[in-house]
């Protein structure tokens, strides 16, 4: 079968690989479609943390596809089932995992890092990790489920109620991935906040009602915007600490902050040791999803209720993989997610 190998950073080649061979607890999934993330970009440039990735690596995290093959402990898929996979290869052992917060596994493990992932033919995953969905869903859209479950699981923990205003700072994939969540979940006014009009279209296109640029004065801007109240939850996705101060600035009085942002290095905020007690704040920040909430996703995609198929910009064949790294890279032209997806898969 065909696999990408990135041997070390800068040196990645569309290879002959062996066929993986499954123990009873795996599935052999056939690769329908294959989202390229930035932190693909990251591995392949060698900035991802050492901890988090294993050279020679096989990328591909954010992916669907069928199942060619079962072992004999499977009971719950058959071949010819269409499955979305989860990224992390949690223990299901450890502390965390044993209370259901399997992303924060003391174990760290995932597919397209540490382990064989979706730039290939085939992956063999362990059979509890994917999930079936109906073949009326594309696979392209399917793998969306991983990075979507990454904004679920901060935007399901916030209780976002009909009818509630939600700020999301930073439309990128996963601010706009927080837009459709929170349409998903019924917010009426949905607010997208960003530093220029580039992503302005996709934005509306997943459900943003308003968009505001920071040249607009965001805070006077949403403060009209919610009879001067503020913002019910706010979705701090843009990954930098004057985002995660405008974060705490927008929020109403009883909000909810949802950090999903990473601002990297040793960056530092300066904030009132008082301000959460007395805007009585919740802040939650987000470290990727657990099982349940990517089964969740899973099942909102699938209904139609979570729209991200806007969001797919570019659908490139896995020979083409270094365009697609590229493209996300460069962004020479408005993209959002490539997708790799392979003419005979449908
Ligand atoms: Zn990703
Ligand atoms: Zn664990």
């Amino acid at each position: 079968m065909r696999a990408v190998i990135i041997e070390k950073p800068y040196q990645a080649s569309l290879i002959e690989r062996p066929m993986p061979s499954i123990t009873p607890n795996q599935v052999l999934v056939k690769v329908g479609a294959v989202g390229i993330c930035a932190s693909d970009v990251e591995v392949y440039e060698g900035t991802r943390p050492a901890d988090y990735v294993r050279y020679p690596c096989q990328p591909g995290h954010e992916w669907s596809g069928t199942v060619v093959a079962i072992g004999d402990e499977t009971t719950h898929l058959k071949v010819g089932d269409r499955v979305a996979v989860e990224g992390h290869h949690f223990c299901g052992k450890c502390y965390f995992c044993q209370r259901g917060q399997t992303n924060l596994c003391q174990h760290y493990n995932e597919f397209g890092f540490t382990l064989p992932g979706a730039y290939a033919d085939y992956v063999a995953v362990r059979a509890d990790l994917a999930h079936p969905f109906s073949t009326a869903l594309p696979f392209e859209v399917a793998a969306l489920t991983e990075p979507a479950a990454c904004a679920g699981h901060g935007l399901l923990r916030a209780n976002v109620r009909p009818g509630d205003n939600v700020v999301v700072i930073g439309p990128g994939t996963i601010g706009l991935l927080g837009v459709a969540w929170a349409k998903a979940l019924g917010a009426e006014r949905i607010i997208a906040v960003g530093v220029d009009r580039n992503n302005e279209t996709f934005a509306r296109s997943v459900g943003a009602t308003d968009y505001i640029t920071l040249a607009d004065n965001a805070v006077n801007a949403i403060r009209d915007l919610t009879d001067g109240h503020g913002a019910d939850v706010v979705f701090e996705s843009a990954g930098n600490p004057q985002a995660v101060l405008l974060a705490l600035d927008l929020v109403r009085r009883g909000g909810t902050v949802v950090q999903v942002g990473i601002a990297g290095g040793d960056h530092h905020i300066r904030l009132s040791p008082d301000l959460a007690c007395l805007k009585d704040l919740r802040l939650h920040g987000v470290f990727a999803y657990t099982s349940a909430v990517f089964a969740e996703t899973l099942r909102r995609i699938e209904s139609g209720a979570l729209n991200v198929r806007p969001l797919i910009t570019h659908r490139l064949p896995l020979a083409q993989f270094a365009d697609g790294l590229a493209l996300l890279k460069h962004k020479p032209e408005p993209v959002v997610k490539v997708v790799i997806v392979d003419s005979d898969s449908g």
